[in-house]
C-alpha cells in the first residue's frame, strides 16, 4: 500500500512514485501547509479523459468542509471518510491508528504499525492533551519542531520546540527522532543539536526527497 500523508504545497509534483500509484490519502488538519495539494490531486486525478476511481481521503471532517466549499463542489476523486481519536484504519498489513492532537483546529495525529515496526506521525501540535499514550514505544517518532530554543519564548502554544519534540520522544521510549515542520528561516542544524542535547537516541532530519525504513 501507498498512502500519502499530509499533502502540502509542491507535494504532489514530487511524489516518490506516479501519483496513479497512490492508493490512500491522510491529511493531519486543515492548515494549507498540509492539505493545499488536495486541490493538485483534484485537477490532476478529476480532469483526464478517464478519471481515477475515487481514492480514500482520510482527515478531520472540517478539511472535507473547506476543501468541498472552497471547490464549490464534493470532489469526485475523493471517497472521504472523517477520522478522529480511536478510529482505526487498515490499509491491508498497515494498521493506522488517530488521537487527536493539542493544535488550534481539529489534528489527528496518527500511530502507523505494519510488520511489528510502528511510527507516531504529530501533525501539528503543542505539548497538550492525552496523544503521548499512543506514541508510547514507537520505532520513529516523526515529530514537529516547529521552534528553537526555550519553551518561555514559544510565540505560539500549539507547536513544539526541538527540545520539546526531544523531551516527548524521550519519554514515550522512542527508537528515534526524526524533527519535520521546522521553518526555513530556522537553521535545522541547531535544531538537531537542540534535540540531541535532550534525546540520546538517532536523531534525523526529514528534508524533501528525503526517505527512512522505519
Ligand atoms: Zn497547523
Ligand atoms: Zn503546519
Amino acid at each position: 500500500m501507498r498512502v500519502l500523508c499530509d499533502i502540502g504545497p509542491g507535494i504532489f509534483m514530487r511524489l516518490p512514485v506516479e501519483s496513479d500509484l497512490i492508493d490512500a490519502v491522510v491529511v493531519s488538519h486543515q492548515h494549507p501547509d498540509h492539505c493545499s495539494d488536495l486541490f493538485a490531486a483534484f485537477h490532476a486525478w478529476t480532469y483526464r479523459p478517464e478519471p481515477r476511481d475515487p481514492v480514500p481521503l482520510y482527515a478531520p471532517q472540517v478539511v472535507w468542509d473547506r476543501v468541498v466549499g472552497f471547490l464549490e463542489q464534493e470532489p469526485p476523486c475523493f471517497d472521504f471518510h472523517p477520522v478522529t481519536t480511536g478510529d482505526r484504519v487498515d490499509f491491508g498489513e498497515l494498521h493506522v491508528d488517530f488521537v487527536e492532537m493539542d493544535h488550534s483546529v481539529p489534528t489527528s495525529g496518527s500511530r502507523w504499525e505494519a510488520n511489528g515496526r510502528t511510527m507516531f506521525y504529530t501533525g501539528d501540535t503543542g505539548p497538550g492533551g492525552t496523544w503521548r499514550e499512543m506514541a508510547r514505544d514507537v520505532s520513529v517518532m516523526l515529530s514537529e519542531a516547529s521552534y528553537q530554543g526555550r519553551v518561555e519564548d514559544k510565540p505560539w502554544a500549539h507547536h513544539l520546540t526541538a527540545g520539546e519534540a526531544a523531551s516527548i520522544a524521550r519519554e514515550v521510549g522512542a527508537d528515534s527522532l526524526t524533527l519535520t515542520h521546522i521553518p526555513p528561516y530556522l537553521d535545522k542544524s541547531v535544531s538537531v543539536a537542540e534535540a540531541e542535547a535532550i534525546f540520546d537516541r538517532p536523531v534525523r532530519l526529514a528534508v524533501p526527497g528525503a526517505s527512512f525504513d522505519v
